[in-house]
């Protein structure tokens, strides 16, 4: 393998989804729903296939798609942009961050990231020769250390990778922390790179998109996608969104890595896009009641559990149980228990850092959540 990939294993979530199915766990680990999305945009992707919507998209995006997410973006942040000249869609938001580094970083630059981090970030930097500093939030509430911050950023720092709602923690970045990451990269021009794709699953404030701070736009690129929101992780239907100067970088990138995205599932995704906001409190009221028996279930089991604003994620300490390590005991609750969680220290560089949490998922049926608590209840 090559060099740039050697120190990165299978990734965590198919390690883990393997394991839930080889010993019949139940799997509140890899962060997929065990439910279907909605049959309008099932159906409207079956039409696309049916009308003949089945070659090659244009590179950046069917019309249709990019005006959606325009009009979408619009009504979440007030920020207008050009669908033909600020927006590429790709093949989920994961194409969208690789993407974005690979089209924004030269090998050498500095890129601060946030740990825990979502997996990806770090072997896409590594892919691209980034140099990465790392800020480590810590529980109970990964509150931004913004003195850290201060002292990490410099000239030399070309962006920040920011993620938020936040995985795996469920934190979500306070409009006070997001203008004091903005401050810092005005004063030392540095570009924000913002993963967002959990902005519908927002449940104790409202998600801020950290382009609608003024003068921020022009130094970000705000990524999404389908699968969270619409309950489709399968069908890899992202997009990012960043000023010409910036979406240029982005656009080649992705050309050149995929391309183009599946064409049908993009018409599907602009009739997604363009449901009326209903939706997206039904989604909400959905989740509050799977999160309410997760996170009390996980209290009564004997967890300490860290408050989560957003995400279908939670966090909780496990050394009650006395085990190890995350690892340790993520391999005893799939073993004896019969339950499935991610071990969070893949998400730090130092993985000692992350070896008294572990992460749990929600996103599943009300009675698959129940039975897992049952589980614990039982057997831990
Ligand atoms: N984003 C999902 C999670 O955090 C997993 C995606 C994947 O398996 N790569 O669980």
């Amino acid at each position: 393998v090559a060099k740039r990939l050697e120190k990165f294993k299978t990734t965590i979530f198919t390690q883990m989804s393997s394991l839930a199915i080889k010993h019949n766990a139940i799997n509140l680990g890899q962060g997929f729903p065990n439910f279907d999305g909605p049959d309008f945009v099932k159906d409207a992707a079956i039409q696309a296939i049916k009308d003949g919507k089945n070659q090659y998209a244009r590179g950046y995006g069917v019309p249709d798609l990019n005006s959606a997410i325009a009009s979408r973006f619009q009504k979440d942040t007030g920020l207008i942009v050009n669908p033909e000249t600020e927006i590429t869609v790709t093949s989920g938001c994961t194409e969208a961050i690789a993407a974005t580094i690979l089209g924004l970083i030269n090998p050498g630059d500095e890129v601060i990231l946030f740990a825990p981090f979502y997996d990806s970030y770090e072997a896409t930097l590594s892919m691209a020769g980034a140099k990465i500093t790392c800020i480590t939030l810590h529980p109970p509430d990964f509150a931004l250390p913004i003195d850290t911050l201060k002292s990490k950023i410099s000239k030399k720092t070309r962006a920040i990778l920011l993620n938020t709602p936040h995985n795996p923690t469920g934190k979500m970045f306070t409009k006070n922390e997001l203008q004091q990451i903005a401050d810092l990269c005005i004063e030392n021009d540095v570009l924000v790179f913002s993963d967002e794709v959990y902005d519908k699953l927002a449940f104790e404030m409202d998600h801020i998109s950290i382009a609608s701070i003024p003068g921020m736009y022009e130094r970000t690129v705000t990524m999404n996608s389908l699968g969270k929101t619409f309950s489709l992780t399968g069908w890899k239907i992202g997009w990012a969104i960043a000023p010409p100067h910036l979406l240029w970088g982005v656009k080649q990138a992705h050309s050149y890595l995929t391309f183009a995205t599946s064409t049908p599932m993009q018409y599907a995704a602009a009739v997604a896009l363009s449901t009326p906001d209903a939706y997206y409190e039904e989604l909400r009221k959905d989740y509050r009641a799977k999160k309410e028996i997760l996170v009390e279930g996980l209290k009564a089991v004997g967890f300490r559990v860290f408050p989560s604003s957003g995400t279908y994620f939670v966090v909780v300490d496990h050394t009650v149980f006395g085990l190890p390590d995350d690892v340790a005991f993520c391999e005893y609750l799939i073993k004896e228990v019969g339950v499935v969680a991610i071990p969070t220290s893949v998400f730090y560089l130092d993985k000692e850092e992350g070896k008294n949490l572990v992460r749990f998922t929600f996103c599943k049926d009300e009675g698959t959540l129940r039975s897992a608590v049952e589980r614990m209840k039982e057997r831990l």
